[in-house]
């Protein structure tokens, strides 16, 4: 290929020969093996069927799959109720008396739910929700601190038939009024208050705020924090009196495999988010396959934790239905990681025995930040298995979760996937891949993904492109909500002939076919005609002893079209003012040109002590874009904490460039 022809593609610039097989003992015990992948590809739709078998249908499907792109039916005439699959089921097969959620809360309090409790309290939510004028296709808005009603509540919905919009406990009263108001909810269910680094917080006043003037005709009140709270009567209820007091008895109706299950709006990093659209046959089938795989769930043994909010798509799929689902014993936590002390989550996985610890890259690099001396105080000798999800790993990131949190003997899932995609669809299987780090290596058994050019011809090993998933796959979005264009649009048009789903991400293979995720191509520098990702360089800083967490941006540069700007995060043990020093600032530098290459030198960096995060944790680029090029900071309404940008512009224009 011409290099001007490459260069409309996108550089691979590092390399990483560092991989980590499973021990025997582990690969011998695992659920699933190295044929999986060929008995997969061999025979898709038998595969899925199979996978399929993992849940109760009270119908068999007729037909695995109908695809008619870009819409795509699985499980055709089959019938299931999901609730019933994440709880009764089990407790028929006998494990009533099994732990379903070690409930831990921020003050110290806990709870312990079996699913023989957990049943009960979905059938009470459900007969309450029916009182309250629930029903099939209705849309019921959650907005709940990380508390066991919030799991309830959405069992309950998925019991009648009703699809739950779960809005993140942190969202404002405009993000929550937009969310009811596009998918015209019925119902709200929230708390009187909710707790936020050991102190009570309003959340009453706000949901109040939100309904005002929408199509919300009752609001179901949690009590949580004991806080006074306003009251609206007629249309407020109190959870203790609607649901306590109702019946444990409820007999779930079958739904069809395609019958909508939820909404979920994405997390905004890149803009307005979007109501991504679920069903159940489906969903359900590959969130119970990958947690089980990619996990090495075993059922009464494992006791697994998710540390995501209920709030996003990973709370959905792996605190609520693919654990459930599966019959898993898990730890929920309603805190934040400092509260009260910077150990909370290793004291909680040594107090509750946690063999699976899925989690996300930027609290990693938050862990790094605070020192490796505080999980050191810990009994981490539980942990089996261990999972990132988010956004891309750093290689330095990756390895000191191997070593600080798995003392080398836990396998590292680095899971992509989206809001969209539902489920995982490119990870290792922890007892058959040799995992390197920062990779998250190949799609699973039953999934097909590819890295294409601008053509939509796949690129080589050792070069990059775009990601796209060329084969329908079970858990799927079935569309956006209320706006099929935009459905079309978003995600099938950029490579409409070849019928591929675009995701969005850069991606590149290495030199033996691993993929490696890039970040995403609206992030992508264009340095002297080379595209190069943000991911690569970030990791390069990172992979310096002194840096904890970068975030690079492409501001526009007379001579090089664009020059690369840094952001980064000292680790907590290098000295602040030395590491901020203009002989350090040029070692980071030309440590970077020296890991990848002079063409992804920073042309400024920038000593931060924080970077504009999402709720979720992912660094948000585009406002930092807009820093580097001197303008107004855009749109800040996803922004977990705005004051973060005043900081960064106003040091921005202390610094002078060199
Ligand atoms: P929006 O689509 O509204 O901008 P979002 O993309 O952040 O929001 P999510 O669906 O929560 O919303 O995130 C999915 C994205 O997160 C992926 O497209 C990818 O960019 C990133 N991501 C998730 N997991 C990984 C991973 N393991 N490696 C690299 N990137 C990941
Ligand atoms: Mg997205």
């Amino acid at each position: 290929m011409a290099e001007s022809e490459k260069s409309s593609a996108l550089s691979a610039l590092s390399t990483e020969s560092r991989a980590f097989p499973p021990s025997e003992e582990f690969a011998s015990q695992a659920n699933a093996t190295a044929d999986w992948y060929d008995r997969a590809d061999s025979d898709r739709e038998g595969f899925w069927a199979e996978q399929a078998d993992r849940l109760h249908w009270t119908k068999k499907w007729d037909t695995v799959l109908d695809w008619e792109p870009p819409f795509a039916k699985w499980f055709v005439g089959g019938e299931l109720n999901v609730a019933y699959n994440c709880a009764d089921r089990h407790v028929e097969a006998g494990n009533g008396d099994r732990v379903a959620i070690h409930w831990e809360g921020e003050p110290g309090d806990s709870r312990t739910i079996t699913y023989a409790d957990l049943q009960r309290e979905v059938s009470k939510t459900a007969n309450a929700l029916t009182e309250l004028g629930v029903g099939k296709g209705d849309r019921v808005a959650i907005q709940l601190p990380m508390i066991p009603e919030a799991v309830f509540s959405m069992l309950a919905c998925a019991r009648l038939g009703a699809l739950h919009s779960v809005v993140f406990g942190g969202f404002s009263p405009g993000a929550l009024k937009a969310r009811i108001e596009d998918a015209e909810a019925k119902v709200l269910i929230t708390s009187d208050g909710q707790y936020r680094r050991g102190k009570p917080a309003p959340m009453k006043e706000n949901t109040d705020e939100a309904v005002e003037g929408t199509s919300i005709e009752k609001v179901l009140v949690v009590k949580r924090t004991e806080t006074d709270v306003p009251w609206t009567e007629g249309r407020d209820v109190w959870w203790h009196d609607a649901v306590d007091g109702a019946s444990d008895q409820h007999t779930p109706e079958s739904f069809d495999s395609e019958h909508p299950l939820f909404i979920l709006y994405t997390s905004g990093t890149t803009g307005k988010p979007k109501g991504i659209l679920h069903t159940s046959g489906g969903y359900l089938t590959q969130s119970a396959y990958t947690h089980n795989v990619v996990f090495d769930h075993k059922p009464g043994e494992s006791v697994y934790w998710c540390t995501a909010d209920i709030g996003w798509v990973t709370g959905h799929t792996y605190i609520v239905y693919g654990p459930l689902a599966n019959g898993a014993t898990q730890v929920i936590y309603e805190g934040t990681p400092n509260t009260p002390h910077e150990g909370r989550h290793w004291e909680i996985v040594d107090k509750y025995k946690v063999s699976i610890y899925y989690t996300a890259p930027t609290l990693i690099r938050t862990f790094m930040k605070w020192g490796e001396d505080i999980p050191a105080k810990y009994d981490l000798s539980s942990l089996k298995v261990l999972g990132t999800v988010g956004e891309p790993i750093n290689p330095e990131a990756w390895m000191w979760f191997r070593e600080k949190i798995g003392k080398d003997n836990c396998p590292i899932v680095d899971t992509w996937w989206q809001t969209e995609t539902g489920s995982q669809m490119i990870a290792p299987l922890p007892g058959v891949t040799a995992t390197k780090p920062g990779s998250a290596m190949r799609a699973l058994p039953g999934i097909s993904a590819t890295v294409v050019d601008d053509t939509g011809t796949p690129v080589g090993n050792g070069e990059g492109g775009y990601l796209v998933l060329d084969k329908p796959w079970p858990s799927m979005l079935r569309g956006i909500w209320g706006d099929t264009e935009r459905y079309k649009d978003t995600y099938w048009s950029r490579f409409a002939e070849q019928g591929y789903y675009f995701a969005g991400d850069g991606a590149k293979y290495d030199d033996d076919g691993a993929i490696w995720l890039l970040g995403r191509v609206d992030d992508v520098m264009n340095i002297s005609g080379h595209r190069i990702s943000t991911t690569e360089v970030e990791s390069a800083l990172v992979s310096h002893p002194t840096v904890a967490e970068a975030a690079v941006v492409g501001a526009s540069d007379e001579t090089t079209g664009q020059g690369i700007v840094a952001f980064v995060i000292l680790r907590g043990s290098a000295s602040k003012d030395e590491a901020k020093g203009e002989e350090a600032i040029k070692a980071l530098r030309d440590h970077v040109s020296k890991e990848i290459g002079p063409i992804a030198k920073p042309r400024q960096i920038l000593v931060v002590e924080e970077l504009p995060k999402t709720r979720s944790g992912k660094i948000m680029r585009r406002l930092l874009r807009d820093v580097a090029e001197n303008r107004d900071v855009g749109d800040v309404s996803t922004l977990a904490d705005s004051s973060v940008m005043d900081l960064i512009s106003s040091g921005m224009s202390e610094s002078k460039e060199d």
